[in-house]
């Protein structure tokens, strides 16, 4: 068997395994998973995402700059830039729509028992839009990068590429360490790899045996009908766009892709998977290295389909529960906040659900109504990230072959 096969088959037989270590000590043994999680499963599964953690800014960096030196004229960089941007904010706009969709149709709120008198939940204030839109400078690159400020990172990034790609010459120098910086990385990538089906088994071991059964019987519907509209959005619009756009069957992107949403699905964690995910994009789909290196750290940091189908099931549910009729201008309202609220969404665990309060306020919805979907956020926390990541790549798969053609145009142009 392949190497990456193998890989993939190993992580998938660790979350099937992991799953089913949880879910027994869950219900059978709680008293020992209270020894095993701290003492194994909560070391070892932090071993490996601090492992991958560890690649992501050297990565994004150097990959980002790469990416933009080697497309080279700010046009293509324009062109593909506005793709990039477009598609993520269809697909977005999308998910949510879906998400609503499915709310209404599968209503988990109605009929439940939800205790709300004791749902407590504080809310951060979220950032303004201008401010977040202004953010995107670093005033300190360097501080960007020591705190992990992915959106600066990469308009840095970018700045550094433009003139790598202007100066030619005079900065090959410099071109040359980052191209050897990039095998590095690659390189070590494979390396932590090799730890991904024992971290993936702690992850989801410890996930499901603190979160499991009890939260699960609850709020079995609103899981339901959150997975059900994950699922169909993948399968209908990644499916599509890389059957119409990238001339793939969407067998081979799923299949391909696998080990990289298995990894999401292991940490939660879309920016920790971005050293997974370029490498796979690149070598089992054929993404060429400039357009991954460009299309996926950005997603990674603004395309979360994933987090916004959440949020879309979540309110409806949410107004359910609290009895709220929402208007066709207030769930309007949800679309856009919903879709400002991903793009704002870090690709670490858990954040999707703390932007939700923006989209609930919104519409005037009871913050605290989150304090209920708190308990099984964590199983729905690593779907989503998987379909997040698949979102990244299917739009690098489409960006790839849209820009065959004009590769050719500018081909014979120079000619
Ligand atoms: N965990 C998600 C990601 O990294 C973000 C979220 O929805 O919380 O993509």
């Amino acid at each position: 068997m392949e190497g990456s096969n193998k890989l993939t088959r190993n992580i998938i037989l660790a979350l099937i395994l992991g799953l089913v270590f949880g879910f027994v000590l869950n219900i059978f043994a709680p008293s020992v998973f209270k020894i095993v999680d701290p003492y194994i499963l909560y070391p070892l599964g932090t071993i490996f995402l601090n492992l991958i953690k560890m690649l992501v800014v050297p990565l994004v960096f150097i990959s980002i700059t790469l990416g933009v030196a080697g497309l080279g004229d700010p046009q293509k960089l324009g062109r593909i830039g506005a793709k990039t941007i477009g598609y993520f904010l269809v697909t977005t706009t999308i998910a949510i729509s879906l998400a609503i969709g499915i709310g209404y149709a599968m209503k988990p709120g109605v009929g439940g028992s939800f205790d709300t008198s004791s749902a407590n939940f504080e809310a951060t204030e979220a950032p303004s839009f201008i401010d977040t839109l202004l953010d995107v400078i670093p005033t300190n690159p360097i501080e960007a990068m020591t705190t992990g400020n992915m959106l600066q990172m990469i308009t840095f990034a970018v700045f550094i590429g433009l003139a790598l790609a202007v100066l030619g010459d005079k900065t090959k120098g410099i071109l040359k360490l980052f191209e050897q910086g990039n095998e590095i990385m690659m390189y070590l990538v494979n390396v932590v790899m090799k730890t991904a089906p024992a971290g993936a088994f702690a992850l989801i071991a410890s996930a499901v045996g603190k979160q499991g059964w009890e939260a699960f019987k609850v709020m079995g519907m609103y899981f339901i009908a959150v997975l059900l509209a994950l699922i169909l959005h993948a399968i209908l619009v990644y499916g599509s766009t890389v059957s119409l756009f990238g001339k793939m069957s969407p067998i081979k992107f799923f299949k391909g892709f696998a080990p990289a949403m298995s990894v999401a699905f292991s940490t939660s964690s879309s920016s920790a998977t971005l050293p997974v995910s370029m490498e796979t994009a690149q070598k089992t789909l054929g993404v060429p290295k400039s357009i991954s290196s460009f299309v996926q750290p950005l997603g990674a940091t603004i395309n979360m389909d994933g987090t916004a189908i959440m949020q879309g099931v979540a309110t409806v549910f949410i107004a359910q529960v609290y009895g709220v009729d929402l208007s066709i201008s207030q769930l309007l309202m949800v679309v856009l906040t919903a879709v400002l609220a991903s793009i704002g969404t870090a690709g670490v665990p858990g954040v999707g659900l703390i932007m939700l309060a923006m989209v609930l306020k919104s519409v005037n919805l009871p913050v605290e109504g989150i304090a209920l979907i708190i308990g099984i956020d964590r199983l729905l926390d690593m779907t989503r990230t998987a379909v997040n990541t698949a979102g990244d790549a299917a739009c690098a798969v489409m960006v790839a072959e849209t820009e065959k053609k004009h590769q050719s145009s500018e081909e014979s142009l120079s000619a």
